[in-house]
């Protein structure tokens, strides 16, 4: 709410500037004068009446023009002005169940403050995903992103307010990095001065180094994997949340993502129940989150998965395809503990009772949607670092800072690093993780290159 209560200047008789939230929240009172500003994405007819449907960021609004009380002029410029014009509108508040949000606005006086072209090219038809691709830049602007994109604002709201309170630090770390983290493959190279470098595919390896410096910590920033799998759940370029506490072994990892994960379900069945309900996820599938969730060793995820006749080996990382069997079975976040060594990147522990296993965990989104987090223990032991950095082919010149941390003070610590998209594309309850962010970056068709990279092509143009 923006106005004051209880002033002594005459607003009373004067249209106060509000929200479209402000009002769906219920904060006005019953017929008093508000001015809204927004865009008019939609309108219909009857009988002397325009409904305008206004957006303004804050919300959506039922407003009601009337020949009555405009008369004929203003009204048919209102039935022809063009959708995604913008409009500020002063009328008075009314409850009315039957309006989308139970409030209604009716319109006494309006100004037109932009005047939009006739020819936006969503129409209220069915348009293929290629086509919203290219235009993304106009197509956030509707519900569906709307609420994916207020749904994920509140989450990663939420995971800070968790963390914060909790004691960890954020820290920020380089995305131009000179060597991998999660293996070679997938390695966006980029030239740094005729040397080479690569954008960064996970901040752990400096997240093992803050936390002798601030402890607990996390951060917030892209990754980038130059996957070469066209499913529906990678992007080259994600967010990525990562955590790393020092003194913590994997089950106290566990109960951390525990707890993180369950927090944020709660928050967003109670703060975004009504975004949630309308991408036709029922909030209490997230209210009903508790932890401990349930905890399923590798080994007997295996044996579930040949039991009902997947192709799998023992050693192999579960596939798409496992993930999506296995989490068939949960209608809660499950963990996935204990990965052969084989499946799993060199700085995992190695269980000290079968080292042929390592202290992993990743945890798996109910309803087929899979893995959400990667983590673990990681190696505290010089030697057996090394070990696996050779063991992996890896150069351990490329790692000097990084042994550097198990001579000066190593200690037992672990991490964990969660896909944003891929919690908010369960949470949202999406069929594709490319609707989880507004500007995904996909392997994709050359044709639709430029639209889909369309805010960098406009940097580069610039400058
Ligand atoms: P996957 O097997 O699904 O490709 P990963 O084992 O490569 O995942 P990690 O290296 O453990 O993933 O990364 C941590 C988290 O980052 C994952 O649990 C996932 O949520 C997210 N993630 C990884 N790769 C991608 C991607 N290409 N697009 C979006 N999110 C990703
Ligand atoms: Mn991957």
């Amino acid at each position: 709410m923006r106005w004051k209560v209880g002033t002594l200047t005459r607003s009373e008789d004067r249209a106060l500037p509000a929200s479209i939230s402000d009002v769906l929240s219920g904060s006005v009172p019953e017929g008093r004068k508000v001015r809204i500003r927004g865009w008019l994405s939609n309108r219909r007819s009857s009988g002397g009446v325009v409904f305008l449907i206004m957006r303004d960021g804050t919300g959506w609004l039922q407003c009601v023009a009337r020949r009555d009380v405009l008369g004929d002029k203003k009204l048919d410029e209102l039935e022809k002005l063009p959708i995604e014009s913008v409009l500020e509108l002063e009328g008075s508040v009314r409850a009315d169940k039957r309006a989308p949000g139970g409030y209604e606005l009716s319109i006494d006086r309006y100004r037109i403050l932009s005047v939009a072209w006739p020819d936006y090219p969503i129409a209220k038809k069915y348009h293929g995903p290629d086509f919203l691709l290219e235009k993304r830049h106009l197509w956030i602007r509707s519900k569906k992103m709307w609420c994916i994109l207020i749904v994920r604002s509140k989450l990663l709201k939420a995971a800070r307010s968790w963390l914060d309170e909790h004691g960890y630090v954020e820290v920020q770390a380089p995305i131009l990095t000179a060597s991998a983290c999660e293996g070679g493959a997938t390695l966006f190279p980029v030239d740094y001065f005729g040397r080479k470098a690569y954008l960064t595919q996970s901040w752990q390896l400096y997240g093992e180094a803050f936390i002798a410096s601030v402890g607990k910590c996390y951060t917030l920033a892209p990754s980038f994997r130059a996957e070469k799998s066209r499913t529906r759940r990678h992007l080259t370029e994600y967010w990525h949340l990562e955590v790393e506490i020092p003194f913590c072994d994997l089950k106290c990892l566990l109960k951390v993502i525990d707890e993180f994960i369950t927090h944020i379900c709660h928050e967003l069945a109670d703060k975004a129940a009504e975004e949630l309900r309308t991408l036709g996820r029922d909030p209490a599938d997230l209210a009903r989150v508790e932890p401990p969730f349930p905890r399923l060793k590798y080994d007997e995820a295996v044996e579930m998965l040949q039991a009902e006749g997947v192709q799998i080996e023992w050693g192999e990382d579960l596939t798409w395809t496992c993930e999506k069997v296995l989490a068939s079975e949960f209608d809660v976040p499950f963990f996935v503990t204990h990965f052969p060594k084989t499946a799993k990147a060199f700085y995992h522990k190695p269980d000290p009772e079968r080292p042929e296993v390592t202290l992993s965990a990743d945890l798996l989104a109910p309803e087929g949607y899979g893995e959400i987090i990667g983590g673990g223990e990681r190696i505290d032991d010089y030697e057996t670092l090394l070990a696996r950095i050779r063991e992996e082919g890896l150069d351990p010149a490329d790692y000097e800072w990084y042994l550097d941390l198990r001579k000066y003070g190593s200690i037992q610590h672990s991490g964990f690093g969660l896909g944003v998209e891929r919690m908010v594309m369960w949470v949202c309850k999406l069929d594709h993780i490319r609707d989880a962010i507004a500007f995904p970056r996909l392997v994709r068709r050359r044709s639709s290159w430029s639209t889909t990279m369309m805010p960098m092509a406009y940097a580069l143009v610039r400058s």
